[in-house]
């Protein structure tokens, strides 16, 4: 980067980069990666932040920060999914199918994996075409699911083929012969392990460390071990000539390489690579991988005939397998807590912003809401007809009866104002404006046809049995209403103040009754 500062589309295109190439050393990219973010940033490009912060996971996870990044990785999900931004939704969800893997919740990977891909269409590129679909297909693997996956395989390898993507292919390809070697089926793997090189010979592609780990991986369980040995010292040697894939690979690719020795009678150069193996892995931490060690040094005393030592190892091997397990239970807590507390928060946010517009009354919405509704909904629509409602001599039930007995009145109102309307009027709302005053707003209705709808509110308020709450004494409200396009422009204000000039005419005629229009703007 060297600290230049990119416009848009360079950023754009440097971001691609990162998520369609091929990049072997992540703890670079990821340093890459908050840089082009900085960069995003300053340049007030939400859309550009977003996508470099996927990066930016993306490489954490590479680096073993699993549960830092799950939070990152949801956000910019729900982020891409409120702006509609479908590709970039569609890469946080293969993103968030990589954490699920990497802590061994298989059944979470394959729910991202398949929404990686249902969420293609034609705004995504090929590179994602492929890739979606062979990541589905490796989630289905990890499920046991193999029929299912080599569906997809074949899938992305077709899609693959006619847009020439043959390093994704090489991927691809290594990912499923890896997965038929683990379900045991290696004639299938060495079948796929066959494509693979054909396609790397035909295309001029080198076969990296993975791959041929893959390759010596089946070549030892088909009992090749001279071929192997060969395969893994070629592996490790690509490797230490600079290829950085997930750290810890080195560890993997000697303890293949300790099984083919084992597999040649070769047990002392064995025992060297397995401790080579055994060193790399204890300083990374890597607990998996410390568990196999102990079922081949296992193996490797029972073929050099001690049984007993056998036997003991073995015994550690069980108790290191159990605690691997918990382990993996543990960080797939660990990550689902940290998704969990994020929609948490989202949605207790949500019910704060909510509650902060409704009235706890009536659980009608408030005056706040009324005010944030219409700084919009005047601008947009000419029709838009407000009403302001209110009860009629409101004191005479609080004195009669009681103050709780007007606040069942006012709890009754609303109800009917509110079911009055929005059956009429599906996008409209009723909001307690205070007291006993109620503000309607009817979107896209002319004043005449509103007038009307209003007045069947009216009568149904008039006419609702109200014996049980005030045991006779009549509720009826007055109604005011005006249109917004009888202002100009349309202004919440002047359009309230004139549906408030109206019900104060409604009263003063006698009041139960709905006045709207103009006729009362010179009031007497
Ligand atoms: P009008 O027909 O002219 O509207 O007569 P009114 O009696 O309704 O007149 P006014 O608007 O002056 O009276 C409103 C009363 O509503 C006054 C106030 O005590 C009462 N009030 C306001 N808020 C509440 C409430 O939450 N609960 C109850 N029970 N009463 C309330
Ligand atoms: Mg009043
Ligand atoms: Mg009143």
């Amino acid at each position: 980067m060297g600290g230049s500062a990119l416009d848009a589309e360079a950023l754009s295109a440097a971001l691609l980069a990162m998520e369609e190439e091929f990049i072997s050393d992540a703890a670079a990219a990821l340093a890459a990666a908050v840089e082009l973010e900085q960069q995003a940033t300053a340049l007030g490009d939400d859309g550009l932040v977003m996508r470099a912060r996927l990066c930016r996971a993306r490489m954490g996870v590479r680096i073993g920060e699993i549960t830092e990044v799950a939070r990152v990785i949801y956000d910019v999900q729900q982020w891409a999914a409120e702006h509609g931004e479908r590709r970039l939704e569609a890469r946080a969800y293969a993103a968030g199918a990589t954490i699920h893997q990497y802590s061994g919740d298989a059944a979470k990977m394959l729910e991202h994996s398949v929404s990686a891909v249902e969420l293609l269409d034609e705004t995504a590129t090929v590179f994602m075409q492929v890739w979606h679909r062979a990541r589905l297909g490796d989630a289905l693997a990890e499920t046991g699911a193999m029929d299912a996956a080599r569906l997809r395989y074949r899938q992305a390898e077709e899609i693959a083929r006619k847009t020439q993507q043959w390093e994704l292919l090489g991927i691809l390809f290594n990912n499923w012969a890896s997965y038929e070697h683990e379900c045991g089926d290696l004639v299938r793997a060495r079948e796929v392990i066959g494509r693979m090189i054909a396609n790397a010979d035909a295309h001029g592609l080198a076969l990296d460390p993975p791959t041929l780990h893959t390759v010596g991986e089946v070549q030892t369980a088909n009992g090749e071990y001279a071929a192997a040995e060969q395969t893994m010292l070629t592996c490790i040697t690509r490797y230490e000539a600079g290829f950085v894939e997930h750290v810890g690979d080195l560890a993997y690719y000697q303890l293949t390489l300790a099984q083919a020795r084992r597999g040649l009678g070769d047990l002392v150069r064995a025992q060297e690579s397995l401790d080579a193996c055994r060193e790399l892995g204890a300083e990374l931490g890597l607990h998996a991988l410390l568990v196999q060690v102990h079922k081949e040094q296992a193996d490797l005393h029972a073929a050099r005939g001690d049984n007993a030592a056998a036997f003991a190892e073995l015994k550690v091997f069980f108790a290191a397998r159990e605690g691997l397990r918990s382990r993996e239970r543990e960080a797939q807590a660990q990550a689902r807590q940290a998704m969990f507390e994020t929609t948490e928060a989202r949605e207790q946010a949500e019910r704060f912003r909510e509650q902060a517009r409704r009235d706890p009354l009536t659980g009608l919405h408030n005056r706040r809401y009324a005010d944030e509704e219409l700084l919009t909904l005047i601008t947009q629509d000419p029709e838009l007809t407000l009403a302001i409602a209110d009860i009629d001599h409101f004191k005479r039930i609080n004195d009669q009866l009681s103050h709780d007995t007007g606040d069942q009145v006012l709890i009754q109102v609303a109800h009917l104002l509110n079911i009055g309307l929005t059956a009429a009027v599906p996008h409209g709302f009723v909001a307690r404006l205070g007291g006993e005053e109620f503000l309607l707003a009817l979107p896209a209705t002319p004043l005449t046809t509103a007038t009307t709808i209003l007045d069947d509110i009216r009568q149904a308020i008039g006419g609702h049995d109200w014996h049980d709450i005030t045991g006779g004494l009549p509720v009826t409200v007055s109604i005011g209403a005006a249109t917004a396009d009888e202002t100009s422009p349309p202004n919440q204000t002047a359009t309230l103040a004139a549906a408030d000039r109206n019900l104060y005419a409604a009263k003063r005629d006698g009041r139960n009754r709905v006045i709207a229009g103009t006729q009362s703007e010179n009031p007497v």
